[in-house]
């Protein structure tokens, strides 16, 4: 686990740059779900996702130990976020993007100030590419979710929901390299250990499921999944330990179950959330996360999705 100190500490640090983002409630999604249900707002979070805690944390550290240079790859929300906060402290960013990322996402980076690279087509290409550029140029590599300051930092969504959801008693989030699942559950179980947290995944990246079953971290193949912000091959070195000790349970939903959920978030509760970021809702439209009769907390992860896409999904 990591300590309650090191994400107070980090609340502390990301304060002036996040938005401490609004939770939300649909009488719609109560009475389906038979739940008394706070969705928690990140993607209405700067840049689109939760995505800029912590990466705020590991970079604003970075800074103040004389870093002039961040790296990352990532063609989604961790590379916007890292451009951004790049860009308000005044410094470098190169993101390594994949040669087919989709001309908005790159835009939305070059937005931000952010110089981007393309290489390859996976990860397993990407991260050694910008791997060599950080290492080349006195450079800060700094990862999506394998990293104690990045799970800090996005522990302090956690401590937001407790402070702001009072009685809550779970807690449901989407995992993809399992960062947020991990900060949340070191704030949440350090703070209150009766409230449960569920993880959810979709059917079709389900690394983090096969690697509890197995007890031990299991890489999957390609993956094809409508929530590309949950498409990792395998949990993280850091992060599996703690979802693998601490995690109540984890279900995983469809493709169907998930872009379901989109639509019933942009009908009753207004809101743009982009698939990965409504998982958790799949799984409580769905059922499948279990819980009846709760004062739950379910993290909308992000925002970020293309108009053609959205309006598709619709
Ligand atoms: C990155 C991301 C996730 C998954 O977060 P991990 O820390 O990799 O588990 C979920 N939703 C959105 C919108 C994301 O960008």
């Amino acid at each position: 686990m990591i300590g309650l100190d090191k994400i107070r500490e980090a609340a502390v640090q990301i304060s002036d740059v996040i938005h401490r983002t609004p939770v939300m409630t649909s009488s719609g999604l109560n009475e389906q779900t038979g739940n008394d249900i706070f969705l928690k707002g990140e993607h209405l979070q700067k840049t689109g996702s939760f995505k800029i805690r912590g990466a705020s944390n590991k970079v604003l550290k970075a800074v103040r130990e004389g870093g002039r240079h961040m790296v990352a790859a990532s063609s989604g929300n961790h590379g916007q976020a890292v451009a951004y906060i790049a860009g308000q402290s005044g410094i470098r960013a190169t993101i390594v993007v994949p040669e087919d990322a989709s001309p908005a996402k790159v835009a939305a980076i070059e937005s931000y100030g952010g110089h981007v690279v393309r290489c390859g087509l996976t990860s397993a290409e990407r991260i050694p590419e910008a791997l060599r550029i950080a290492g080349e140029t006195g450079g800060v590599f700094v990862p999506p979710y394998d990293d104690p300051d990045i799970i800090a930092g996005q522990g302090t969504a956690g401590m937001e929901i407790l402070a702001q959801v009072s009685g809550c008693e779970a807690v449901v989030v989407p995992v993809g390299g399992g960062g947020l699942a991990a900060g949340i559950l070191c704030a949440v179980k350090q703070m209150n250990p009766e409230v449960l947290v569920i993880g959810v995944e979709p059917e079709t990246a389900d690394d983090t499921r096969q690697s509890l079953a197995a007890g031990r971290r299991i890489a999957i193949g390609p993956t094809r999944t409508v929530a590309d912000g949950l498409r990792t091959s395998i949990p993280g070195e850091v992060t599996f330990p703690i979802l693998r000790d601490h995690l109540d349970c984890l279900v995983t939903v469809s493709e169907e179950e998930i872009k379901e959920a989109c639509r019933f978030l942009f009908r009753y509760a207004k809101q743009v959330v982009e698939p990965s970021g409504a998982v958790s809702v799949a799984a409580l439209l769905s059922g499948k996360s279990g819980l009846h009769g709760k004062k739950v907390a379910a993290v909308l992860s992000g925002g970020n999705v293309s108009v053609e896409a959205f309006a598709e999904m619709l």
